[in-house]
């Protein structure tokens, strides 16, 4: 240890303690910020609750100059310097919601050296006077928060975002930290080519989350089901709840409160003055429910979210992690929950084909989905294979759905041959594709008007699959949707055969399928936490 090093270590210490009130460094801490008092660049990967704010923060304080600390969440700006303030650290921002005196007054403060740290939205960077600015006074470090929206591969693309890779050529001595809480290795590769962090030490937390604990059931009645679990296991505390849209996160507001559970909603179509109020309210009272999209929860810090449930399947991996993240920040156990169908793959295969942007980006949406889709259908721990798609790796844990209950699974060989044959035969002695539900309607034998209309009773495959019920044929659906061997298209959602379905007709290769869960409400694992 050097005595520079040392010396780091004591101030940062002392600015924990004094400052932040806090005992000791969590996790990385110590190390990251030692290394930016120092003056290296960072590059800091760490899961949301990790305490990243305090990695760029501490610094700021502890090298003389203004911390310049580039967000996207201009919302949350006010939040964060009232926080600061209010710990009596010197902090303003710069962005468009302000008028010409408070931007002048912040400007002031900046150039006399009144403030430790200076929250600017990265589109201010690229306007000159803010450059010149910048120029003008003396900054300590420069933390890029929410890194991963300089990647194009994330779900959070911020294009000026882009522009900040600019910032070492303009000031090549102020050092640079960038942090996120994605860290898939396309991402990470990507953050520091991008950001031009060549030379940055790489400081990657463990992506394990252990009270949170991952439950993933099949869809069948989602209003009720998320009733059951709240009533059940979360009375009284305060959760986020996801929707797709808009409309639906104003119906599970409505149903939520007409049942006795205080919900607000929050979308990005509602007035702002609303949506601010209704996150202020979820900050400050207790036992708040917020119906949301994923508008909602980016840099918000409640440490008390004692459940996040998604009625819809999230669009990657990476958001997920995301939002069931939000969950439990104070360590304590919390519960993430999501309910997934047949319907959710059917939807978000239509908003890929109908989706802009080129075929790569269509293919990388898609496999996006597959990745999302195969951590539903694990029949081994989700933490380990949430750990595994982010490169790292873990112990079955013992406290998510597949490890309390293990999914039995079986041989589904035989229902995946019937079923892709009767689409098979649709498709080809027919020339009609359908979707799921006549399909089912046709292996089930049922004479429905749509059956009689199509003739459909005259297929040899009409009748054949009446060993299963219509649930079960629809997690057999979702199941080869989901390892590919089956594949929706079109506004109707029609399931088509997949370059690998013939290997399934052509009996080379076996179907091992996971057992649908009794129709439990909240499917609550057997073992209680
Ligand atoms: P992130 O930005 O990584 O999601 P935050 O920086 O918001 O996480 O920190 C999450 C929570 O943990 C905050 O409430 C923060 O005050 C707290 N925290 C961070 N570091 C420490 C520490 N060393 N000791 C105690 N609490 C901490
Ligand atoms: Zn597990």
């Amino acid at each position: 240890v050097s005595p520079d090093t040392e010396l780091a270590t004591s101030d940062a210490l002392q600015v924990l303690h004094r400052v932040f009130g806090y005992d000791s460094f969590r996790g990385g801490q110590q190390d990251i910020i030692e290394h930016v008092v120092s003056g290296g660049d960072a590059l800091v990967l760490m899961p949301t609750g990790g305490g990243k704010s305090l990695c760029y923060q501490i610094p700021a304080l502890v090298r003389s100059g203004v911390g310049v600390v580039i967000s996207p969440l201009i919302a949350l700006m006010q939040d964060q310097v009232d926080a600061l303030t209010d710990l009596g650290v010197r902090a303003g921002f710069l962005n468009s919601t302000q008028d010409f005196e408070q931007k002048r007054e912040v400007e002031r403060a900046f150039l006399t050296g009144e403030l430790d740290l200076l929250y600017l939205a990265p589109e201010r960077l690229r306007v000159e006077s803010t450059l010149s600015l910048l120029d003008k006074g003396k900054i300590s470090l420069f933390a890029i928060d929410e890194a991963h929206c300089v990647s194009q591969w994330g779900h959070d693309f911020r294009p000026d975002y882009l522009g900040l890779s600019d910032l070492h050529e303009r000031w090549p001595e102020v050092p640079r930290i960038a942090l996120t809480a994605t860290a898939t290795k396309a991402t990470h590769a990507e953050i520091a080519t991008r950001l031009n962090l060549g030379e940055a030490r790489h400081f990657v937390a463990s992506f394990d989350r252990p009270n949170i604990q991952y439950r993933i059931v099949p869809k069948n009645s989602p209003q009720r089901q998320l009733l059951d679990l709240l009533r059940n296991e979360h009375a009284g505390d305060a959760g986020i709840v996801y929707c797709l849209s808009r409309a639906s996160v104003e119906k599970t507001a409505e149903f939520l409160n007409q049942n006795g559970i205080k919900a607000v909603p929050y979308h990005a179509g509602l007035d702002s003055r609303v949506r601010a109020k209704n996150q202020a309210r979820f900050l400050r009272e207790d036992g708040l429910v917020v119906v949301a999209t994923i508008a909602f929860g980016m840099g918000i810090d409640k440490p008390d979210v004692r459940f996040v449930a998604h009625l819809d399947l999230p669009k990657s991996v990476e958001g997920y992690y995301q939002e069931t993240g939000r969950a439990g920040r104070d360590g304590l156990p919390s519960t993430a929950w999501l309910a997934y169908g047949l319907q959710d793959v059917v939807q978000q295969r239509k908003m890929i084909d109908t989706s802009e942007g080129d075929l790569a980006h269509r293919r990388r949406l898609s496999q996006h989905l597959d990745a999302m889709l195969a951590l539903c259908e694990t029949v081994t721990c989700r933490r380990v294979q949430l750990l595994n798609y982010f490169g790292q790796q873990g112990e079955p844990c013992g406290n998510c759905d597949t490890c309390l209950t293990p999914p039995e699974s079986w041989d589904g060989t035989i229902p995946a041959q019937k079923l892709l044959s009767t689409v098979y035969r649709l498709q080809h002695e027919r020339r009609q594709k359908f979707g799921a539900g006549q399909i089912i309607d046709i292996l089930l034998g049922k004479q429905t008007p749509k059956v009689e209309q199509f003739k459909h009773n005259e297929l040899t495959v009409f009748g054949i699959g009446t060993e299963l019920r219509d649930t079960e044929w629809r997690g057999v659906v979702r199941q080869l949707l989901a390892q590919g061997l089956l594949a929706v298209e079109g506004d109707y959602g029609t399931l088509v055969l997949t370059e690998t379905s013939g290997e399934v007709l052509g009996r080379q290769r076996e179907v091992m399928l996971r057992r649908e869960p009794e129709r439990t409400a909240a499917s609550k694992p057997a073992k209680a936490k």
